[in-house]
């Protein structure tokens, strides 16, 4: 009996606590004078929206500073899950979905379909293209000076070319 329960609780997953993530500022999302004085990042994730015209509500305030809080990066919506949920902010995977459509129809976020299957938003919205890394899904930023796209086919009539996204697929060198 005894030698059965030490099993099962050798067998429990440890709960690691990793110090590098974030953990939401909750209390900030209900004391907005506070944090307008200390202008940290929650501050301006609050005032981005603003700009843009987007009500600043909690869901959107929450998952706008985590995104937004780490610098340029990109993430899937099921990442921003994750994280939203190890930051003790319960949310559902629609309303991550849902928010990341609304920042990007906004021009807080560019949309990169990368694969079928696999849709990043780039927290840097402006002009530049991407390594991707297949079998890692990793994504890197290059400089749009750094790629020349010398011919754009015509579009078809009563269309114009919005911009021009360029994916290069890298993988590791195989050895000879
Ligand atoms: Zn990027």
């Amino acid at each position: 009996m005894s030698e059965t329960v030490r099993t099962v609780q050798m067998a429990m997953p440890r709960v690691v606590v990793e110090d590098a993530e974030p953990v939401l500022p909750i209390a900030r999302l209900r004391d907005s004078a506070s944090v307008s004085r200390t202008g940290c990042p929650f501050h301006d994730v609050r005032h981005m929206l603003r700009e843009v015209g987007l009500r600043p509500t909690r869901q959107r305030l929450a998952l706008g500073w985590l995104l937004f809080a780490k610098g340029d990066r990109h993430v899937s919506a099921e990442i921003l899950h994750e994280e939203a949920i190890k930051a003790r902010f319960p949310v559902s995977l629609a309303t991550v979905y849902n928010t990341l459509h609304q920042f990007t129809e906004v021009g807080l976020l560019r949309e990169l379909a990368v694969d079928g299957s696999k849709t990043y938003f780039d927290t840097n919205p402006s002009d530049h293209h991407h390594f991707f890394v297949e079998g890692e899904n990793n994504l890197v930023d290059i400089p749009s000076a750094a790629v020349e796209v010398e011919r754009v086919p015509e579009p078809p009539e009563g269309y114009e070319v919005a911009r021009i996204d360029v994916v290069v697929r890298l993988r590791p060198k195989r050895r000879s």
